[in-house]
């Protein structure tokens, strides 16, 4: 199956990722996650891309474009991906569109979580996420990650340089200007399905996995 994740940051799109890429048994390509080993790295893709982080804005269409394609273009992409955090622009989805006609396929599905933006505030500003396995975690709503330290793994927990309050702020006018008319452009494609993105993790996955049939 090839899905993309769409919804505000915060929204919990790594947070179901995760589940719904393991129950499709395809891989979770999140374009966040690429431009942060990118910028860790110290990458000159990683260089460009942290000025545009840091400012809660997007990077470059052409730049994340190209990304993707060469993402999608590694073998375990062949049979199906989820997409997490991409596309975020309607010139995005389109390329994606085009790229996937070229190969002689198509998306099957678009998930768009729904929130509304006081949950994703509070949620963005509790977000810790883990350094060694990537995991993703809250300080309020997972009481275990309060000692900084991931349950999962052991490594420490730290805090997303874009996830202080003017840069979130910047980051949802960007979502409500850039991304959400993509709600209008997969729903004219007839491949959008809402989910209620509220309530426990577990409950928002189940949801999730409905929605898939
Ligand atoms: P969140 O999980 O909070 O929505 P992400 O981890 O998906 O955030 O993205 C972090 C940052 O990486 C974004 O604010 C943006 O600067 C950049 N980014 C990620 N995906 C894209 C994209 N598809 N287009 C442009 N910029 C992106
Ligand atoms: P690691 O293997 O240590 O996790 P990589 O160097 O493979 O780190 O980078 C992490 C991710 O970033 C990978 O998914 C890789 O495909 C992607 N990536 C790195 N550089 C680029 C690039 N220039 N264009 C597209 N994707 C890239
Ligand atoms: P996104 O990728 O859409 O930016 P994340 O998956 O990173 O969102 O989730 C943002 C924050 O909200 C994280 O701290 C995560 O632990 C937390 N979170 C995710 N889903 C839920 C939920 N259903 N209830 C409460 N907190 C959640």
């Amino acid at each position: 199956m090839r899905l993309v994740l769409v919804g505000p940051p915060g929204a919990g799109k790594g947070t179901q990722a995760e589940f719904i890429a393991a129950h499709l048994a395809v891989p979770k390509i999140s374009t966040g996650d690429i431009f942060r080993a990118n910028v860790s790295q110290g990458t000159p893709l990683g260089v460009e891309a942290k000025r545009y982080m840091d400012a809660g804005q997007l990077v470059p269409d052409e730049v994340t474009i190209n990304m993707v394609r060469d993402r999608l273009a590694e073998p375990d992409a062949g049979d199906g991906f989820l997409l997490d955090g991409f596309p975020r622009t309607v010139p995005q989805a389109s390329a994606l569109d085009k790229l996937l006609a070229d190969l002689g396929t198509a998306l099957d599905l678009v998930m768009e979580l729904v929130v509304d933006d006081d949950e994703v505030i509070r949620r963005l500003s509790g977000r810790r996420t883990c350094r060694g396995c990537g995991k993703i975690w809250h300080v309020e709503f997972d009481p275990t990650s309060k000692d900084n330290i991931c349950d999962r793994c052991g490594s420490e927990l730290f805090q997303r340089d874009d996830d202080k309050a003017e840069t979130i702020a910047n980051r949802l006018v960007e979502y409500a200007e850039k991304t959400a008319p993509l709600v209008d452009f997969y729903g004219a494609q007839g491949k959008l399905v809402g989910i209620d993105a509220t309530g426990p993790v577990e409950d928002v996955t189940v949801r999730a996995i409905d929605a898939l049939r």
